[in-house]
C-alpha cells in the first residue's frame, strides 16, 4: 500500500509532467538547466492563465460600477518602498546551516535546529530582503537605485490621486490590477506555488475607517464566490486568521485562505485590511464630500496569485479513471477557462473529403466563433481523445463518412465519454449553450 504522503508526491509529478507535455508550463531558461524560481507558460498555459485572469476581471472590475482598473509600471521610484516600508520590512528571517550554509525561511522549516539538506545544525543568519534591487539609467550614485516591484499594490497607491482627480469616485470605491511581482525568494519550490517572478491579481478597496469590518466580511465572501467559479475545489480551502507577530508590517486583520496542496496546506490567496497605512505614508488624502471634510480612506486588500490559482485548478480538475487500456487522465476544466472550448477531428486524415468538410463547414467557423478551438488529425481516434482529455478540452468534434450525407457530427463529452450526434447547423448554438 502507497502511503499518503507518496500518493500526494506522484500526483504533483503526474501534474508537472502533463503540464510539460501538453505545453501548459515549461521550466525557465531550460536549455541552460534552468533557473531556479521561474516558469514559462506554454501555449495553453498563457490560455488558461488568460481565462484565469479574464474572469477575475470581469467579476471585480467590469461587471462593478465601483472599480478603476489600473496598470502601473513595475519600476517606481525607490521612495515609494521606502515609504511602504518595504525596504525596511519586506525580509523574512532565515537561518543558515553551519555545515552545508544552505539558508532557510524559519517559517518554513520543518526542523527547528536541523538542516534539511544535510542534517548539520542551524543558525540565525541575518534578515534577507526580497526585493530584487537594480538601477535606473547609467548612474551609479544611490539615487539610481529602483526595485523590480514585490507587490502590484503600491502601484495603486501610488496612482491612488491620478484616479480620485479623473473620475471623482465616492466612497467606497476600488482600484484592481493585474502584474508582475518579484520576490527573491530564499528557497523557491513546489514547482509553481513559490517562485521568484510571478503575477499578481489585487483590489485596493478603499473605506471609511467605520467601515472596515462590513466590507472586509463582504471582500471575504466575494472572493469564495470567484474561487468557486473558477472549479476550485472547496472542499480543500481553509480560512485561517493571522495572529498578531505573524502579519505583513502593513495589516491589522489578515485572513490566508489555505488550499490542500499535495506537499501541505499552504496560502492560496489572501485578505488584509492595511488600515490607512499606505495613503498616509505616501502622505495623500481624499475629500468626503458627504461629510465635508478630508479624510485618509481605508483599505481592504483582497489579493490573488495567478500561478498559485493555476495550480490549484490544475489539481482541482485532475481526474484518473479506468484501467489498462481503458485507464485514462482528465482534467476537468470549466468550460468557461479550459483552454480550448472544441476539438475538431477528420476520422481519418487521408480523406480529402472529410478533411475538406471538417475544415470549411466544422473547425473554421467554430474557430471564428469561439476562438479556443483546435484542430487534431494526429493518431486514431483514441488517441485523440486521450490528448484533449489530458489538456482538458470539455468537447471532442469528429466528422466521419455518415457526415458527408447527414450534416451531423460525433460530439463526444470529456467528463462522461457520451457521444452525441449533432447537426452540424446547430453545432454553435449547442456548444453556446454547453458553456455558458
Ligand atoms: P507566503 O507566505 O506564501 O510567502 P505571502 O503571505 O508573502 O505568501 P502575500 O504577500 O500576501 O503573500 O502575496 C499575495 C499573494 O501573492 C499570495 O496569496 C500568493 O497567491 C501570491 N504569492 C506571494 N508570494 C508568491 C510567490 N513567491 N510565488 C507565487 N505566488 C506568490
Amino acid at each position: 500500500m502507497q502511503d499518503k504522503k507518496e500518493k500526494e508526491n506522484i500526483l504533483m509529478e503526474k501534474i508537472v509532467s502533463l503540464c510539460k507535455r501538453r505545453g501548459f508550463v515549461f521550466s525557465g531558461s531550460e536549455i541552460y538547466g534552468g533557473l531556479a524560481g521561474t516558469w514559462d507558460l506554454g501555449h495553453f498555459g498563457v490560455a488558461l492563465v488568460n481565462n484565469i485572469k479574464q474572469s477575475w476581471w470581469k467579476k471585480f472590475v467590469d461587471s462593478r460600477r465601483d472599480m478603476y482598473g489600473i496598470d502601473a509600471a513595475i519600476l517606481m521610484r525607490q521612495e515609494v518602498w521606502q515609504n511602504a516600508g518595504h525596504v525596511a520590512n519586506f525580509a523574512d528571517p532565515m537561518v543558515e546551516c553551519e555545515k552545508c550554509k544552505e539558508k532557510f525561511r524559519t517559517d518554513q522549516l520543518e526542523s527547528k535546529d536541523k538542516c534539511a539538506s544535510c542534517g548539520g545544525k542551524l543558525i540565525e543568519a541575518k534578515k534577507f530582503n526580497m526585493m530584487f534591487q537594480t538601477r535606473v539609467g547609467a548612474s551609479d550614485d544611490s539615487s539610481a537605485v529602483s526595485y523590480l516591484r514585490p507587490e502590484t499594490a503600491q502601484g495603486m497607491f501610488v496612482n491612488f490621486k491620478n484616479t480620485v482627480d479623473a473620475f471623482h469616485p465616492k466612497l467606497p470605491f476600488g482600484m484592481a490590477q493585474i502584474g508582475k511581482a518579484f520576490r527573491n525568494e530564499i528557497t523557491p519550490r513546489d514547482f509553481i506555488f513559490r517562485v521568484r517572478e510571478f503575477e499578481q491579481m489585487e483590489i485596493e478597496y478603499f473605506v471609511r475607517k467605520e467601515d472596515w469590518e462590513k466590507y472586509f466580511e463582504y471582500w471575504r465572501e466575494e472572493m469564495l464566490d470567484w474561487m468557486e467559479e473558477v472549479g476550485i475545489d472547496m472542499n480543500k480551502v481553509h480560512e485561517i486568521e493571522i495572529g498578531d507577530g505573524d502579519r505583513a508590517h502593513y495589516s491589522s486583520r489578515t485572513i490566508d485562505f489555505e488550499f490542500e496542496f499535495p506537499f501541505g496546506q499552504k496560502e492560496l490567496f489572501g485578505i488584509a485590511y492595511r488600515t490607512d497605512f499606505d495613503l498616509k505614508n505616501h502622505k495623500l488624502d481624499y475629500v468626503d464630500e458627504e461629510k465635508g471634510e478630508k479624510i485618509i480612506p481605508h483599505v481592504i486588500e483582497p489579493t490573488f496569485g495567478v500561478g498559485r490559482a493555476l495550480l490549484t485548478i490544475l489539481l482541482s480538475a485532475y481526474n484518473e479513471e479506468g484501467e489498462g487500456d481503458e485507464a485514462r487522465s482528465y482534467l476537468k476544466f470549466k468550460p468557461s477557462i479550459a483552454p480550448v472550448i472544441c476539438a475538431v477531428s477528420p476520422l481519418l486524415k487521408n480523406k480529402p473529403e472529410l478533411v475538406e468538410y471538417a475544415n470549411t463547414k466544422v473547425f473554421a467557423p467554430l474557430k471564428a466563433e469561439f476562438g479556443r478551438v483546435v484542430w487534431d488529425d494526429n493518431g486514431n481516434i483514441g488517441k485523440r481523445y486521450r490528448r484533449q482529455d489530458e489538456i482538458g478540452t470539455p468537447f471532442c468534434i469528429v466528422i466521419d463518412f455518415d457526415t458527408l450525407t447527414d450534416d451531423a457530427v460525433t460530439v463526444r463529452d470529456r467528463d462522461t465519454g457520451k457521444q452525441e450526434r449533432v447537426k452540424v447547423s446547430n453545432l454553435k448554438n449547442y456548444i453556446q449553450e454547453k458553456i455558458s
